[in-house]
């Protein structure tokens, strides 16, 4: 689960990390009003999409020499100007694909003067099963970019979580950074504090780009992008309370509500699995036969007539899709339920592509008789290998 830059400043902010002061805005007059808590002189406007590049990025109303995402404002009617051309209008940079995102949210915060950025980050390292610091002294531009052309200049530390963060960890991040002095105290002090908070939320990455040291000698954070394992929130009720569903794909929204893992992909034909590994073979063997998923949808061990029916709906939302392909292991589940809960479906949502379905596993034949008096257009398939042909077969053949 992601958050916004505000929110997970606020959040890096309860855990003493250095940010500077700002304000979330949904509108002008918010953004405004938000100069007069400021010090100022300088104010930065910035969208509040979930996706990075903002400042690079254009607005598809604005043409493309507005500027992007973040901006620096001096005067109060600077900010009004910058919150009027962004309220509303759809963002796009390199992160947010070509459809971009729609701000509908602004944060104003104090703007500081910059002597220098980098850039530093958390993860987990699962080749070593540790947090993962990841520090450059080249901040401010794409960290993928500097990966590519100086990779020398990217430091990965590890932290043993036996011992967790220790004064060495702080004097290895601040010498990656290349720092001396007091800010070298600052910049470890930074590490262990974003340390502290990976750990206490449950992150899965926190990202920092620009961390600045700033024209009077002190290093701010002003860029943070914070993830969180989804399969700790349960312990984290206030932190879903960050969760922004606006930002989130409908589809995949819709198909968390029951339970189902969907992600929306470019291909034409759309797969409905029982479990994660069969759903990946199953994407495969469909690309192996010159066709590509729609998505990936693994409908989980208990998958009921319910599930299966939402799952269809959702497949068949994607004006993408040209067939579906159902490939389930009746394991748990018996596949004459399963059968039952294919054919009601499909009678449900009036189904308009060809449908291949490959059952395997207790009941079998009872499935495979239910699917065969149905009195719907149903292919059965035998195995993987030939469900995956037959699909793309059909499909071909309706085109
Ligand atoms: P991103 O483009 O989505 O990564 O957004 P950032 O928050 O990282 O902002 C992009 C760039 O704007 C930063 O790399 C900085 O160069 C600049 N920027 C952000 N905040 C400030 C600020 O307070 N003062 C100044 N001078 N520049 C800033
Ligand atoms: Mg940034």
């Amino acid at each position: 689960m992601n958050i916004h830059e505000y929110q997970a400043k606020e959040l890096l902010a309860k855990f003493g990390v250095p940010v500077p002061a700002g304000f979330a805005a949904l509108s002008v007059e918010e953004a405004v009003a938000a100069t007069e808590k400021l010090p100022g002189p300088l104010y930065v406007v910035k969208a509040q999409i979930h996706a990075g590049g903002r400042g690079k990025g254009k607005f598809k109303e604005l043409g493309p020499d507005a500027k992007g995402g973040v901006r620096l404002a001096k005067t109060a009617e600077e900010v009004r100007a910058a919150a009027t051309d962004m309220l509303g209008n759809t963002l796009v940079t390199i992160q947010t694909g070509d459809a971009g995102k729609q701000v509908n949210r602004l944060y104003v915060t104090d703007g500081v003067d910059i002597a220098k950025e980098f850039y530093l980050a958390l993860l987990v390292n699962r080749a070593t099963g540790r947090v993962s610091m990841v520090a450059s002294t080249e901040g401010g531009m794409d960290i993928e970019t500097v990966a590519h052309d100086t990779p020398e200049k990217i430091h990965s530390i590890d932290i043993d979580a036996a011992t967790g963060f220790m004064p060495h960890h702080g004097r290895a991040v601040a010498a990656a950074l290349e720092l001396t002095g007091d800010l070298a105290k600052q910049a470890a002090n930074v590490a262990s504090k974003l340390y502290d908070a990976f750990l206490g939320t449950d992150a899965e990455q926190i990202e920092i780009n620009p961390l600045a040291v700033t024209e009077d000698g002190k290093l701010m954070v002003l860029d943070a992008k914070v993830g969180f394992d989804g399969n700790a929130m349960f312990r984290h009720k206030d932190l879903m309370e960050l969760r922004d569903t606006t930002e989130e794909d409908a589809m995949e929204l819709e198909a968390s509500k029951y339970d189902l893992a969907y992600i929306k992909l470019d291909g034409d034909i759309g797969c409905m699995v029982n479990g994660a590994g069969l759903a990946m073979a199953t994407m495969d063997i469909i690309k192996l036969n010159g066709m590509f998923p729609a998505n990936f949808l693994d409908v989980g061990g208990g998958a009921n007539k319910e599930k299966v029916t939402a799952a269809f709906k959702i497949i068949l939302a994607d004006p993408a899709v040209k067939g579906i392909l159902v490939n389930i292991f009746g394991g748990i589940m018996k596949c004459d339920i399963i059968a039952e809960g294919i054919v009601a479906a499909a009678k449900e949502v009036n189904l308009s592509v060809p449908l291949v379905v490959r059952l395997e596993g207790t009941n079998v034949q009872a499935g495979k008789d239910i699917l065969a008096n149905s009195g719907l257009a149903i292919v059965p398939a035998n195995d993987l290998g030939d469900a995956a042909k037959k699909i793309v077969a059909e499909v071909q053949k309706a085109a």
